[in-house]
């Protein structure tokens, strides 16, 4: 079988008003392809999401090129900006703060306007975080779910975290290390305690890190550690996967106490469990708290 489809020259030929995707390293500078040191040295421009960090990483490779800020903020104007000079034929790589651009970054943006445009875009594949901590993790890489950052806005993140409830694939998230502990508790109070983790941290840095426990175990961990580093989360994926209405049905004909206990069978905490059947019985939490007193 054959690895190579295309000659080296032939895929490394700049072509103008192309866009590249360069990954970075994520903590290792010797991770970086040829290809992206050539594309970097080549392109017309180069838009960083962090100016200061990608120019660094060009200055250790004495490549000068012009460069521009793409990043959360500026994206707006600065995506149609970038549109309008690949359209007259500049070429452009795209480079996030580190890793792969368009994952968890801006770079997913330009990406859709390109597409929108016709204009092409080609890959200069390398590092991911998700990928790389999905690897070393040690739990199933057979099915797996990117999840990034949970949102912040506490409705959007109640209603994420159910979602993952019934998710049987392996979970990947990223995490800041000063909001890890507040992560690690609402993953561990809808997931369940004893639900496999592996915390990878520090990727392809000297402090590199893989803890492999459970939900409870990183919870007991940080509660007297300070979570240092870059992380990334790697949970399982449960074992039960979403309710047919069959199965609901039949759990409405449970008792309270039984419709609780159920929900405590799959990991969940009392609290939780209850939580989860009075949404299931349709009935506020109070109501249940009533029910269950009452069946005493
Ligand atoms: N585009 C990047 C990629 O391909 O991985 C991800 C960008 S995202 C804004 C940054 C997050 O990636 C960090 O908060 C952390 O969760 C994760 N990350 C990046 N570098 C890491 C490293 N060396 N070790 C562990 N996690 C890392």
């Amino acid at each position: 079988m054959s690895h190579t489809t295309t000659s080296p020259e032939e895929k490394n030929a700049i072509v103008g008003g192309t866009l590249y995707l360069v990954s970075t390293p994520i903590g290792n500078l010797a991770d970086l392809s040829e290809r992206a040191i050539k594309v970097l040295s080549e392109v017309d421009f180069v838009a960083a999401e962090d100016t200061r960090n990608t120019g660094k990483l060009l200055a250790c490779l004495g490549i000068s090129r012009p460069m521009l800020s793409y990043y959360e903020h500026n994206k707006r104007e600065r995506g149609p900006q970038i549109i309008q000079r690949l359209l007259a034929g500049d070429s452009c790589a795209l480079c996030s703060d580190a890793g792969t651009p368009a994952i968890s970054d801006p770079g997913e943006d330009l990406v859709s306007l390109c597409a929108q445009r016709g204009i092409p875009v080609t890959s200069v594949p390398g590092c991911c975080a998700a990928i790389t901590a999905l690897t070393l993790s040690g739990l199933s890489t057979a099915r797996f779910c990117f999840e990034g950052f949970l949102p912040v806005e506490k409705s959007k993140r109640r209603e994420r975290l159910e979602q993952l409830t019934y998710n049987t694939a392996t979970m990947i998230l990223y995490e800041a290390p000063h909001k890890l502990r507040a992560t690690l508790d609402d993953l561990a109070s809808t997931l369940g305690v004893d639900r496999p983790a592996a915390l990878c941290r520090e990727l392809t840095k000297r402090n590199e890190e893989i803890f492999r426990t459970t939900l409870g175990g990183a919870i007991e961990r940080y509660k007297t550690e300070a979570p240092r580093g870059e992380y990334v989360l790697i949970v399982a994926g449960g074992s039960q996967s979403a309710p047919t209405s069959a199965e609901r049905t039949e759990r409405m004909t449970l008792s309270p106490k039984e419709h609780v206990a159920y929900y405590e069978s799959t990991g969940l905490g009392r609290m939780d469990a209850i939580k989860a059947a009075a949404k299931e019985r349709g009935i506020p939490k109070n109501e249940l708290y009533r029910q269950l007193n009452l069946q005493k």
